[in-house]
């Protein structure tokens, strides 16, 4: 295959499944909303629950996108130092997101800072945002394609704490956020944390938390612990699907970390609803892809 057939195969690939997953709930997401459903005692959540899944099937019936607010497209990449196409990745992925617009139709969310027009693309300084990870000796791409909703990227905040704060003070931060603007995000909510010695580091990985399959666990025991903690009290505050109260208020808690300066503790939180759209898929040097998020999927 030609370099020229590569990027178009991959772009033709990307394009295809950015559309795809703004129409799909991947696997974890769909067992998790399942579970839910099975043990909610509310009547009315079950109800709202229920909602969702039609609204889900819906989606897929009319070949359309399962939310109307179908976000900012970013991509997260892990992408090997020997993959072919590693020149063309962020061209191939800015015209993919602009394509799957075309196609799925994708609502238009970019809005030019300091013109405050719409580009009316998905496209537009910055967008889609690709976050990179090189990995050394590499041959394949991983890439994460995520649609970041008004809602849910509303209670998206940060900040950092003086080191005597401590553990005590991201967990009321954490609290804060979320019983201030949980309910805005469409409930049961994913809820990513990130703890890092600086604000960028503690947000770039609040939203790499989001990535993570629902019940995977922190590397670290007592992160492990803080997340279970984390998840047993907010679902305390019962905030129930959409918001209309229940049993649960999220889908999970994901903790990410990164050594801090001994003077500060960043913490960041990002959140996902639950129509969390987020599709990971690998293509290899060949142009031959897998899809890892959403079993049986064809594209
Ligand atoms: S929070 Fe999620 S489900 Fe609710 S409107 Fe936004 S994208 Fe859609």
């Amino acid at each position: 295959m030609s370099r020229e057939e590569a990027v178009k195969t991959m772009t033709g690939v990307m394009a295809r499944f950015t559309d795809y997953a703004g129409k799909h709930l991947p696997d974890d997401i769909l067992e998790k909303l399942r579970h839910l459903r099975e043990t909610e005692d509310s009547p009315l959540a079950k109800v709202v629950y229920d909602s969702m899944f039609e609204n889900l099937a819906r989606a897929e019936e009319l070949n359309r996108p399962c939310c109307q607010d179908t976000g900012v497209i970013q991509y997260y990449i892990k992408v090997g130092s020997e993959f072919p196409l590693l020149a063309d990745v962020g061209a191939i992925l800015t015209e993919a997101a602009y394509a799957a617009t075309q196609t799925a139709p994708l609502r238009h969310n970019a809005v030019q800072i300091f013109e405050e027009k719409n580009t009316g693309t998905n496209t537009g300084e910055r967008i889609p945002w690709i976050d990179w990870t090189i990995v050394p000796n590499g041959t394949s791409i991983e890439v994460e394609v995520y649609m970041a909703g008004g809602g849910c990227s509303l209670p998206g905040q940060g900040k950092t704490l003086m080191p005597a704060a401590g553990y005590e003070g991201i967990v009321q931060f954490v609290f804060d956020v979320m019983t201030s603007y949980g309910v805005n995000a469409c409930p049961p909510l994913l809820v990513g944390i990130g703890i890092g010695g600086s604000i960028d580091v503690a947000a770039n990985l609040s939203k790499r938390a989001l990535f993570r399959p629902i019940g995977s666990r922190h590397a670290h025991p007592r992160g492990a612990e803080m997340e279970l903690l984390l998840e047993k009290g907010l679902n305390a505050i019962g905030l129930g699907p959409q918001g209309m109260s229940g049993k649960n208020s999220v889908m999970g808690v994901h903790i990410e970390s990164a050594a801090r300066h001994p003077s500060t503790i960043s913490v960041a939180l990002s959140v996902g609803c639950w129509a969390h759209r987020r599709g990971t898929i690998r293509i290899n040097e060949d142009m031959s892809y897998e899809i890892l998020s959403h079993k049986g999927a064809a594209l």
